[in-house]
């Protein structure tokens, strides 16, 4: 109902839709590892490995670049979907008599 809106009718019935929401593998986990170095900002990017995000953090503290930044923040994000569920009526006008 929206104020301002026409009339709505007595005979008039909502139906409510039940929604649910799942972690889905549609869409993959991704990885992502940023360092926790004050004033760095440096982060490996989004990654469907594991391992490639955490290569990352190797390298950035001392295999390449020599950093010695040794604190990460790890961010795994993963999918979820929302599928429609059974309706039921929700009773919002009186029911007519037989
Ligand atoms: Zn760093």
């Amino acid at each position: 109902m929206r104020p301002g809106g026409p009339p709505v009718s007595p005979r008039a019935v909502y139906r409510h839709v039940a929604h649910t929401i799942r972690r889905t593998p549609e869409g993959g986990i991704t990885y992502e590892t940023f360092c926790a170095a004050a004033d760095c900002g440096a982060e490996s990017g989004p990654h469907s490995e594991q391992g490639a995000a955490q290569d990352w953090a190797l390298r950035h503290t001392g295999r390449t670049g020599r950093t010695g930044h040794d604190l990460f923040r790890r961010v795994f994000t993963d999918h979820a979907k929302v599928t429609r569920g059974e309706q039921w009526p929700t009773a919002t006008a009186p029911v007519p008599l037989p």
